[in-house]
């Protein structure tokens, strides 16, 4: 939190705002949400980011800053520009975390990993589907830029967060599988929703396309270490093992089961 406020901190609040009305091809009030990040009015910070975006965990991680708002960033003349698109996260974090706890009165979600597919990696794909390398055909062609892990305790609490999510204004689903009612055959089981975020480019609006995945922490535990059993590459996992893989997750989707009855 200290590095955060010293990010914030570091914004000199120009009354001219060039990061807002040069940089941001939403306008957003960058001075205004990082002040009230000063400030620590969290809330304040994420209205005045909601006036213009949806989804600021997104925003905050996918937006080209360096060629936006920090690109106009005054500090970055001599230095380092403010950080705003980490500020921007941060406060996206805040609020889904805080939002949800107000809706179901605990912590519905334990905690949210993201993903931002490399650079690399998008510009050989975009080259695969013949388009041209332009910010636009990137966020129109390619569906998995972006990535949201969501964490939570219960297995029902799965459903609470997805309908949240799609009840966000503005987000559509694109598409959705339910692995919780039909784990898939390794035995793995969560909700995948793949969601179009609105951009408002300064024409017209795109939807940013992002993966979101939402599963239980036993479930989270069981896939984390199988991922890293599949890709170690010294290994390759014989059919006894995977069997037993298959069995932990069963076991895990009992426990799962067990614990969501008790509560
Ligand atoms: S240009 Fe940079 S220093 Fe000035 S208000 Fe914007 S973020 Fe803050």
């Amino acid at each position: 939190m200290e590095e955060i406020k010293s990010k914030a901190n570091y914004c000199l609040n120009c009354v001219t705002k060039p990061c807002s009305n040069k940089g941001c091809p939403l306008n957003n009030n960058i001075p205004g949400f990082i002040k009230a990040i000063k400030e620590e009015n969290y809330k304040q910070a994420y209205e005045i980011l909601s006036e213009t975006t949806v989804l600021e965990s997104v925003c905050g991680r996918i937006c080209p800053h360096t060629k936006q708002c920090q690109g106009s960033c005054v500090r970055g003349i001599k230095g380092q520009p403010v950080s705003i698109g980490e500020l921007e996260a941060f406060v996206g974090d805040i609020a889904i975390k805080e939002e949800y706890k107000l809706f179901y009165n605990y912590d519905l979600i334990d905690h949210i990993n993201f993903r931002i597919k490399e650079s690399d990696s998008i510009i050989k794909k975009m080259k695969n589907k013949e388009c041209k390398l332009t910010y636009k055909e990137m966020i129109e062609n390619i569906n998995d830029i972006a990535g949201i892990r969501i964490v939570c305790s219960l297995k029902k609490d799965i459903f609470s967060i997805k309908n949240l999510l799609q009840k966000l204004p503005g987000v559509r689903t694109i598409k959705e599988k339910d692995y919780v009612t039909n784990p898939k055959k390794s035995g793995y089981s969560a909700y995948h929703i793949i969601l179009g975020i609105p951009v408002v480019l300064s024409q017209q609006i795109i939807y940013v396309k992002v993966e979101v995945q939402i599963r239980t922490m036993a479930m989270d535990f069981w896939s984390s270490l199988e991922h890293k059993m599949k890709y170690k590459p010294e290994d390759v996992i014989d059919k006894k093992t995977s069997k037993e893989w298959v069995n932990c997750a069963k076991i895990i989707n009992k426990l799962d089961n067990k614990m969501m009855l008790m509560s």
